[in-house]
């Protein structure tokens, strides 16, 4: 291997662990598939457009997108780093909406930092659901790991503002959040 080849290799191999740690891999579940998890910290909203099939990330304000199709066009997902109990991996789980309102429901009885839970997929394209359901008390052994795992920065992730400046932005109407549909994660 002559030395530009060998450059080359080596910003290939930067480039891809760059990437890796920029984007984050992905809980992927098959139509009725389940898996046990851990939630761990950090959620973040999700906004992106369908441009035919392809999903881009919401710029929010000024957003091109927005401009060029509508802000109708945009679906709302959720994303959480969930700790992969067979696997014992960190992944993203990007979830409908609807998941966090279970999840609010079934903490009140399974605190999160203390209970595995049950994530299930059914359905493909835009009838795909997702549930959860309590598994198991976690061991100390799992909650030490959740504890010590190196979080994915879910809103660099998305795409958004930092936290402070989209506390800034002051006139972003509630209505829009609920009018945004959900998307078929595929
Ligand atoms: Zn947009």
């Amino acid at each position: 291997m002559n030395s530009l080849t060998k450059n080359w290799a080596s910003i290939q191999q930067q480039l891809s662990q760059h990437r890796r740690k920029l984007d984050g891999e992905y809980l992927r579940l098959r139509d009725q598939e389940e898996t046990k998890v851990a939630f761990a910290e950090g959620v973040a909203i999700s906004k992106k457009h369908w441009i035919g099939r392809r999903p881009v990330n919401c710029e929010g304000k000024g957003c091109q997108y927005c401009d060029d199709y509508g802000e109708d066009t945009v679906t709302a997902n959720v994303l959480q780093n969930v700790f992969t109990l067979t696997d014992e991996e960190l992944k993203i789980f990007e979830g409908p909406p609807a998941v966090i309102s279970e999840l609010v429901k079934l903490s009140k009885d399974h605190d999160p930092s203390e209970w595995a839970f049950t994530v299930r997929r059914d359905g493909t394209g835009f009838d795909t659901r997702y549930s959860v359901r309590p598994y198991k008390k976690l061991t100390l052994e799992q909650k030490e790991k959740v504890a010590n795992l190196e979080l994915y920065d879910l809103d660099a992730e998305a795409g958004n503002d930092s936290p402070e400046t989209a506390d800034a932005s002051e006139d972003e109407a509630p209505e829009d959040e609920a009018s945004v549909t959900e998307d078929p994660l595929d």
